[in-house]
């Protein structure tokens, strides 16, 4: 949606504040821009929406070119860059949370109807839109100034360092309540911070810059699991490197080895093996040790008097994860299709481990004492993940 190609800007002096800066925004996602202070953070947003001129490169929104778009235009698509949250003591709470409509001269109707509209959204009273803002405690106050900042109706919305100055309590809220609004109005923020425990907890995606560059530009978790150098590493700091071990754990650390029979044996050695064994599921395999499904007691239910061999009755509908895969995703796998184990298999799809329910215990009480919410806190996003698949069949 929103293309950044190589976007420098020189300052008269000679400095140069960001150095070809390249990033590619998509609609709803709501992007950190973070680094040390004097690395280019307040310089890239400014020149999004050309508070800033660049000096070169080039900003396009679905394929128009911001730097020809006049200004009006551009700032009906791109919103103000918000500074801090506070309200104009003078207007009402209806003015202030419609301010940036004010500016893009909405009419009345329509700003009333919007504020009416918003206010809800912070689960405030439809009174209080007559109110001035020492009417409210300060807690109301800022829920409004996050609403005012969510409430225009730009695609795109600039923040700098908008919490900077609150204290951790407050900060906490107001960052659980833009995330919330941002959720429910799909709107694209791009968000200036130096912290970097608030960049985690609200950013799809962190560029860290460094010097005017773009280090590294990717999603928290992969941030976490993967510094791009030790600049990044020191920026994040070791605790947290420590803190998002559980998250970061390959299925590979923990899968055990899976107990398999191939295709071409028959049901009295499959039903031998299990017994001696001590296990309910045989997972089949062709002669390469290639995964082709699996039999269970389940797949033997009726199956004996007719059938005689494996290839005759066994599961070819499997779940599985790819090696690599991150634990997390394959817990949240087993416990969501109710999996008694889930196999991995290697890129030739060569089974490789096996994770049990009974393997994924410790994980999950040494992810809860670690302060985690495995199972909620990201989406089924990671592509390295298998799917359903019908193989062999
Ligand atoms: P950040 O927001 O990451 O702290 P800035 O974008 O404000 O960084 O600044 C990047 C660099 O550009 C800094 O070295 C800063 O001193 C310099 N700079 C910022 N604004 C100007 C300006 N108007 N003129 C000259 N240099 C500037
Ligand atoms: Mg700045």
């Amino acid at each position: 949606m929103l293309k950044i190609e190589n976007l420098t800007k020189i300052y008269r002096g000679g400095k140069v504040a960001v150095d070809k800066l390249n990033l590619d925004i998509q609609e709803g996602e709501f992007i950190a821009f973070i680094g040390t202070s004097g690395s280019g953070k307040t310089t890239a947003l400014r020149m999004i929406n050309r508070m800033v001129e660049p000096t070169s490169g080039k900003i396009t929104l679905d394929g128009k070119d911001l730097t020809k778009m006049n200004a009006v235009t551009l700032r009906r698509s791109i919103g103000y860059v918000i500074q801090q949250i506070g309200l104009m003591p003078h207007m009402t709470i209806r003015d202030n949370i419609t301010l940036v409509q004010k500016l893009l001269k909405w009419s009345k109707e329509k700003k009333d109807e919007t504020a009416s509209r918003l206010i809800e959204l912070v689960n405030l009273p439809q009174s209080y839109l007559d109110f001035y803002p020492a009417q409210l405690s300060g807690g109301q106050q800022q829920r409004i100034g996050v609403l005012r900042a969510l409430a225009a109706n730009q695609d795109i919305i600039l923040m700098d360092e908008p919490f900077g100055a609150l204290d951790p309590i407050t900060r906490d809220t107001l960052q659980d309540l833009i995330k919330d609004i941002q959720q429910r109005l799909n709107k694209t923020i791009i968000f200036v911070t130096h912290d970097m425990d608030e960049a985690i907890k609200l950013a799809d995606r962190i560029a860290i810059m460094h010097e005017g560059k773009l280090i590294q530009f990717d999603t928290p978790d992969n941030i976490l699991a993967a510094p791009a150098n030790d600049f990044v590493k020191e920026f994040i700091g070791s605790h947290r490197l420590i803190q998002q071990k559980p998250n970061v754990k390959t299925v590979d650390e923990v899968m055990i080895k899976p107990i398999s029979i191939t295709i071409e044996k028959s049901l009295d050695e499959a039903i031998r093996l299990m017994v001696e064994k001590r296990v309910d599921t045989l997972f089949v395999t062709d002669g390469d040790n290639r995964l082709q499904g699996y039999l269970d007691v389940e797949s033997f239910t009726g199956a004996r008097k007719t059938k005689r061999s494996v290839s005759e009755c066994y599961e070819k509908d499997v779940f599985y994860v790819k090696t690599g895969s991150k634990l997390q995703d394959s817990v949240r796998r087993i416990l969501k299709r109710n999996l008694k184990n889930i196999p991995v298999v290697d890129d030739e799809n060569r089974l490789v481990g096996l994770v049990t329910r009974a393997n994924i215990v410790d994980i999950v009480y040494d992810t809860i004492w670690g302060d985690e919410e495995p199972m909620v806190s990201s989406e089924e996003q990671n592509g390295s993940e298998g799917s359903k698949e019908l193989i062999g069949g």
